[in-house]
């Protein structure tokens, strides 16, 4: 039987698994339920080599970085439109601690490539403690928005789009294949973000979400381009506004509703960072999917083979995406052997 593939989740996931399909010519469904506010469509899209508290450069940040810029310029061909920005990135230190630390991190060789030669050189008027940071290189920004709404309506010119809320028990699968909606297909792939939480069949999956928040801002930059860092980050948008985050909350009731003390933690962050007034014009959360101790998982399911997942993305699903996407579908189709990095079966209990 030739490869017929069916996804469930429109995120960062499901669409770059759907274009890579569409590279292949395999034919597809994708099928998402079309809420207002996801984890995808919330995100602010940043790609960042030096990252956290610890200021390391990210886990094979080369690698993912290198098939990113790829895919994204390659979609944004065919669709005639941009998604992905690089830009600058300006991390400035918090306080002594860090500025020692970096002290000892700033010589390490893999941070080399990514760092630039000239000091940051902020406008004072702009940015409270303008001194005392470093300017990234290879970081980026990818407009997660346009991305998501263009690849859909493609995959919709292609009558490859569905809207729907699949239930797990609606989907059958055998040793032959997996039905859904009268239709038959070789695979079906759950990429459902955070709510795979409650699928019966990876239960067992040992997930740990996290609630995230982020600000809609507006503020006058004088100009300045760059993403900039000091306890959050702003991104100057394309359109003019921009957005700051963003929290982490391991406990929420309302997935959607960002709290009061989010908004203001993130708000006095903010800031320490700018000197300019800055006005937030909105706020958004949604729920990031992370697995426990996990970069991401995706494969089969250890007792249904016909049953693949990709998920755990985490913070970094504009990175990542594109590279796991390929990797999981030459696994499917090429039979290759998955990264035990990202094996779901090596994580099973
Ligand atoms: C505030 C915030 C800021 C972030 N900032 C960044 C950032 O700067 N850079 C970055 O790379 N990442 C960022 N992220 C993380 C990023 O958003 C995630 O890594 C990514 O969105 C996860 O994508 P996903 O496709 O796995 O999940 P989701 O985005 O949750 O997508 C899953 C999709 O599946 C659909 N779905 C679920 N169940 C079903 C079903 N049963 N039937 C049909 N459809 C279904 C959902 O409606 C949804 O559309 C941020 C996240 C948050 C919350």
């Amino acid at each position: 039987m030739s490869p017929r593939i069916l996804i469930i989740g429109q995120g960062l996931a499901g669409t770059a698994l759907a274009w890579r399909l569409w590279e292949r010519e395999v034919p597809f469904v994708i099928v998402d339920r079309d809420e207002a506010i996801t984890c995808s469509k919330v995100a602010a899209g940043l790609i960042t080599p030096i990252t956290g508290m610890r200021l390391t450069v990210s886990w094979r940040y080369a690698l993912f970085y290198r098939e990113a810029l790829r895919f994204y310029r390659g979609c944004g061909r065919r669709l005639k439109q941009r998604f992905l920005f690089p830009r600058g990135y300006v991390r400035l230190l918090k306080n002594e601690q860090e500025i020692a630390k970096w002290e000892k991190r700033r010589r390490d060789p893999d941070m080399q490539p990514f760092l630039h030669r000239q000091p940051p050189q902020l406008n004072a008027d702009v940015v409270h403690n303008p001194q005392n940071g470093f300017q990234q290189r290879h970081a980026a920004w990818l407009d997660t928005t346009a991305y998501l709404q263009a690849s859909r309506a493609f995959f919709e010119s292609l009558d490859s789009w569905r809207k729907a809320d699949v239930k797990p028990d609606e989907v059958h699968d055998d040793a032959q294949g997996v039905t859904w909606n009268d239709q038959s297909f070789t695979h079906v792939i759950w990429a459902q973000g955070w709510s795979a939480q409650h699928h019966p069949l990876l239960h067992w999956v040992p997930f740990q979400s996290a609630l995230g928040t982020i600000l809609t801002v507006t503020a006058d930059l004088h100009g300045e381009k760059r993403i900039l860092n000091r306890g959050c980050w702003l991104l100057p948008r394309n359109d003019g506004t921009l957005r700051a985050g963003s929290t982490y909350e391991w406990s929420f009731a309302d997935q959607n509703t960002p709290s009061p003390t989010q908004v203001q933690e993130l708000e006095a962050t903010l800031q320490t960072l700018l000197k300019t007034s800055a006005q937030i014009t909105a706020t958004q959360s949604a729920v990031r999917p992370i697995i426990k101790n996990r970069q991401a998982l995706m494969g089969t399911h250890p007792s249904h083979p016909r049953v693949a997942f990709l998920n755990g993305l985490g913070s970094k699903g504009s990175l990542r995406s594109p590279w796991l996407a390929r990797h999981l579908l030459e696994h499917l189709l090429d039979g290759t052997a998955l990264d035990e990095a990202f094996d779901l079966q090596q994580n099973s209990v």
